[in-house]
């Protein structure tokens, strides 16, 4: 056993004197982001009907036209905000968490696809109808002499190649890596757009004003995703400097990855919050995969609990001490600061029981505390011996449910059972999709109110 091993187990259950303790959220920040989305959108809208006139409009393809550029407007701001969603801005993913704001980003995406084609479509009829020519000649036209056009229709191939891609049936088929791979093209096919909107738009051509709020709102989306998707990882990665220094078996299949860092007193995480790490050797740096901490950082000292999945988690298991690691993050709302009350249930399956062990640790001392864990055995809970020691020492109930699925449900009848005053706790439950979806149901169904529910889901 190495020093990293023998002093981490257990820290002090609240955060020492001295460390950094994470931020709390702030859900002022997503009023105030979403009315300035809201405003924004106004702007836009306005911009396009400012640039028309009643001559315009009456003019043969001018409804097409206008009705074009509108969509083309509105596509565009509407594929910003898409993109911001995902710019890791570290205010808006500790408020919301990125799940949610993945979320948010996949029910929006097929917007801008839609409002962008619709952009193309139009245009071609509006300016087929005004030069009475075909729609297809009226493309080649486009295409051929139009500064930017080109350019900005390879870039809106790019994007259907990603929203396709991101469909739940084509996603399933392909590796994750070989989706983000596709989905890193949207950046692409952004800037390939830009040019021609400043380049031909009737919103722009002769209007300063509305050229400078355009270029105001590219910049600053390019800015903040540079910034906090390369910049902030970049700069952290720098300062921590991360090495692996143990890879412990924990579990069958299930290893912890023991790292040392610098200046870790100065790294703000909270209990239940995870990384993208990414493994700084040959064959496995290019790809970041997300593990949450499963205990608070501890003096130099930092842990991952990982379950063997596939290539990536299977490789953690033999990497040697030494390794160099760079870090995203940390990231996800699945915190102390979510809860509404000062009475929690932490509910864990499986390695979904390692972000509930290091949120037991991260929970206020005054916070009375309740754990459910399940295990095919008893032993078999993933770090079930420091689960029982922090819930012994904070006076928390820990409740081991062991034996297989179809014997052991975690319904309602089993909460009710152990955890009498369950429908007024906070809930917090990690673990295999099903488990989380059937404990969700059961919180419901006993009426844990939407806002006490709190899931972090290992498969995105
Ligand atoms: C927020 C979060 C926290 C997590 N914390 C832990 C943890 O503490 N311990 C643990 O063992 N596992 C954790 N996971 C799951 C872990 O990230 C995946 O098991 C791992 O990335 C699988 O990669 P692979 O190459 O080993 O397997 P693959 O065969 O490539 O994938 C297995 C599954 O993981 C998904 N997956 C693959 N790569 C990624 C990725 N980069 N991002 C998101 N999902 C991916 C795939 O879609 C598939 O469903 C967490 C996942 C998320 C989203």
């Amino acid at each position: 056993m190495t020093d990293a091993t023998a002093t981490l187990p257990l820290s002090p259950p609240l955060p020492a004197a001295g460390r950094a303790v994470a931020r709390r959220p702030r859900p002022v920040v997503v009023d105030v982001l979403a009315a300035a989305a809201g405003v924004g959108l106004g702007v836009t809208v306005g911009l396009g009907v400012v640039g028309e006139s009643a001559g315009s409009l009456r003019a043969a393809g001018g409804v097409a036209t206008a009705s074009g550029r509108l969509t083309g407007l509105v596509g565009t701001y509407l594929m910003l905000i898409v993109l911001l969603l995902v710019a890791r801005v570290p205010a808006l993913e500790r408020a919301v968490g990125q799940d949610r704001l993945v979320r948010w980003h996949r029910r929006l995406g097929p917007w801008p696809l839609v409002l962008l084609g619709a952009h193309g479509a139009l245009i071609c009829v509006g300016y087929a109808q005004q030069a009475r020519t075909g729609v297809w000649h009226e493309l080649g036209v486009l295409l051929g002499s139009y500064p930017g056009v080109l350019a900005a229709t390879v870039g809106f191939g790019l994007l259907v190649m990603a929203g396709v891609t991101s469909a739940r049936i084509a996603r399933r088929r392909m590796s994750h890596e070989t989706w983000w791979s596709v989905h890193l093209y949207t950046y692409l096919a952004a800037a390939l757009s830009f040019s021609h909107q400043l380049a031909t738009g009737a919103a722009f051509v002769g209007h300063p004003a509305t050229r400078t709020w355009w270029t105001i709102l590219w910049l600053g989306t390019a800015g903040l995703a540079l910034v906090y998707r390369v910049g902030l990882p970049l700069w952290r990665s720098a300062r921590h400097q991360l090495r692996v220094v143990d890879v412990r078996p924990e579990a069958p299949g299930v290893v912890s990855l023991i790292l040392r860092g610098r200046a870790m007193d100065r790294l703000a995480v909270a209990g239940g919050q995870f990384f993208q790490w990414r493994i700084l050797k040959p064959g496995l740096w290019w790809q970041a995969h997300p593990y949450s901490i499963s205990a608070l950082p501890h003096g130099a000292y930092l842990r991952v609990t990982v379950k063997d999945l596939g290539d990536h988690s299977r490789a953690l298991a033999a990497l040697t001490p030494g390794t160099r690691v760079a870090v995203e993050g940390p990231y996800g709302a699945f915190t102390a600061h979510a809860r509404g009350g000062d009475r929690v249930l932490l509910i864990g399956a499986g390695v979904g029981t390692t972000p509930i062990r290091a949120l037991l640790e991260d929970l206020p001392r005054h916070v009375d505390t309740q754990v459910i864990v399940r295990g095919s055995t008893a032993d078999s809970v993933v770090l079930g011996d420091e689960l029982a020691a922090l819930a012994a020492r904070r006076g928390a109930g820990l409740h081991v449910l062991a034996g297989p699925r179809s014997r052991v449900a975690v319904d309602h009848r089993t909460l009710r059972r152990l955890v009498a005053d369950v429908a007024d706790r906070d809930i917090y439950v990690c673990g295999p999709a099903g488990f989380t979806a059937e404990v969700l149901v059961a919180a419901r169904r006993l009426g844990v109110p939407e806002h006490h529910l709190h899931h972090e889901d290992f498969q995105p």
